[in-house]
């Protein structure tokens, strides 16, 4: 663990102002380094982050990046969400400036072990568990990274006692390899530390399928980023990973480090299995140990399964008790807006489902019930393929309820396959917006149905995101 007064002196550049962003800026301020942060969003864009930042005496650019920030720079924190591709970071790396991002940032920093959690789908959801499973052990558990709020706000006060539970993206992975600023030298410590190659001692990566491949150059460079989380770990290091998922399965078989495996069906030496009906951890001579029965979680879908397992294998690794796991694993219902039960309304059951915004997660959505379902689903279409997502609801609906822009082109492809699906007698409704669909949806509804809202799209034509969208159906829902 490093201190920030190992850094002091160098003048920082923050590109990005989200969260991440400004709370680094008020960090490093608060450090006393001399801090310029740019956006490519004006001011009035911005909201009150220009005014509180000003105040805390960090020069903006606002609206553009001009390479003459650059003259200036010897050390630029560059948000998650900014594309390393963007012209001013090109010319950044071009003169060998180096590049970092708050959460290596706070990892570097960081007096406590850190327990990281990656892949392409479940993060916030183990990442949760986790957390919950350590607070529940006794110990002080700080959570965040890509999920809650940034935890540089919070690294002063964590002690070398405490544990830190961090979900990070493949955008974040990409600042813990060196190679990112190979061409940079130094000869001042506390910045080769900082730009060094580093893994969490104890690290997960839940599975890897095709993501993000709109930011990623290709498929070899979204599973490099991903790999950063076990490359560079010490002889003490652990990785967590899928059995089930190819990808995790043929990067763990390489690794020659420790590796525990999570598996729905095998039973591997301290691992995490599921047999007949018990959810189970078993020890180095794959000596079962309870954790509970299927019916006791209350989270649905095998996925959730699959999400649990490596939250325990995480905790064991890390000191928590069975018990400790227990107690959370029967008692969690989810994290808001994933598969998020609302109410019960004249005997059929309401499910939140609004962070699914791609036709694979609506199909997740789907296996995960076997009561007969009402399905709200659309909203502005990623240009993603419906044929697989329609097939299933012609399974598994007896109603849907079209809604936003995407509504004319999920009804066409329902349409499209229904010759395939001969035992279906889904029908299809189109309605104006959210509203109108949760209000006929209570009229299809009959008791022991599920009522799901699993989009299937972005929200973006109707709400600000997902959680805006979910929260309003929460709201309908409430006041039915
Ligand atoms: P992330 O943080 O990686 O986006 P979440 O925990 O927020 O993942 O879950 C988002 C959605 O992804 C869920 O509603 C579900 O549809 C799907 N999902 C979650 N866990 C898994 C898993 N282990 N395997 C496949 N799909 C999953």
């Amino acid at each position: 663990m490093a201190n920030i007064s190992a850094l002091a002196g160098l003048r920082v550049v923050i590109v990005g102002l989200g969260q991440e962003g400004t709370a680094l800026a008020t960090y490093l301020t608060r450090h006393g380094f001399t801090v310029t942060a740019t956006d490519s969003q004006p001011a009035e864009k911005l909201g009150t982050v220009p005014a509180t930042l000003a105040g805390a005496g960090v020069s903006l650019v606002l609206g553009e990046h001009p390479l003459s920030l650059l003259d200036e720079a010897d050390l630029i924190f560059v948000s998650p969400g900014v594309p390393l591709e963007m012209p001013f970071l090109e010319a950044a790396r071009s003169r060998n400036i180096p590049l970092s991002t708050e959460s290596r940032l706070f990892c570097y920093l960081c007096p406590a072990p850190i327990l990281a959690i990656t892949g392409s789908s479940g993060k916030t959801t183990t990442t949760t568990l986790l957390g919950k499973i350590m607070e529940a052990s006794g110990r002080k558990t700080w959570i965040g990274g890509n999920i809650g709020r940034p935890l540089i706000e919070v690294v002063d006060q964590i002690n070398p006692t405490d544990v830190v539970v961090m979900e990070l993206s493949s955008f974040q992975l990409e600042y813990f390899h060196a190679r990112l600023n190979q061409g940079v030298q130094t000869e001042n410590p506390g910045l080769a530390g900082l730009l060094a190659n580093w893994s969490p001692p104890i690290s997960a990566i839940l599975n890897i399928t095709p993501n993000h491949l709109d930011r990623h150059p290709s498929m070899k460079h979204y599973v490099r980023a991903k790999r950063a989380l076990i490359d560079y770990q010490g002889p003490e290091g652990v990785i967590i990973m899928s059995l089930d998922n190819d990808m995790t399965r043929t990067i763990g078989h390489q690794f020659r480090g420790k590796v525990r495996w999570f598996s729905l069906e095998a039973q591997m030496p301290r691992g995490a299995s599921v047999v007949d009906n018990d959810l189970i951890l078993l020890d180095q001579n794959s000596m079962p140990h309870f954790l509970a029965t299927r019916q006791e979680i209350k989270l649905r879908g095998a996925h959730n399964l699959s999400n649990i397992l490596a939250a325990c294998l995480m905790a064991r690794e890390a000191g928590a008790s069975i018990e400790a796991m227990r107690s959370v694993i029967t008692t969690f219902s989810g994290v808001a807006h994933r598969l998020e039960f609302v109410r019960d309304y004249q005997g059929a059951s309401y499910f939140n489902d609004s962070v699914a915004t791609s036709p694979g997660r609506l199909v997740a959505a789907l296996h995960s019930f076997s009561e007969p379902i009402v399905l709200l689903a659309g909203g502005r279409d990623k240009n993603l393929p419906w044929e697989d997502a329609a097939r299933l609801i012609l399974h598994k609906t007896h109603s849907v309820i079209l809604f936003g822009e995407a509504a004319g082109l999920i009804a066409k492809t329902i349409e499209k396959v229904r010759h395939e699906v001969s035992t279906t007698q889904t029908i299809v409704h189109r309605r104006a917006n959210l509203e109108e669909a949760v209000n006929l949806a209570v009229q299809l509804a009959r008791p022991g149905d599920v009522v799901l809202l699993s989009p299937g799209c972005a929200s973006f034509d109707a709400f600000h995101n997902y959680a805006e969208r979910g929260e309003r159906f929460k709201e309908l829902v409430q006041k039915l």
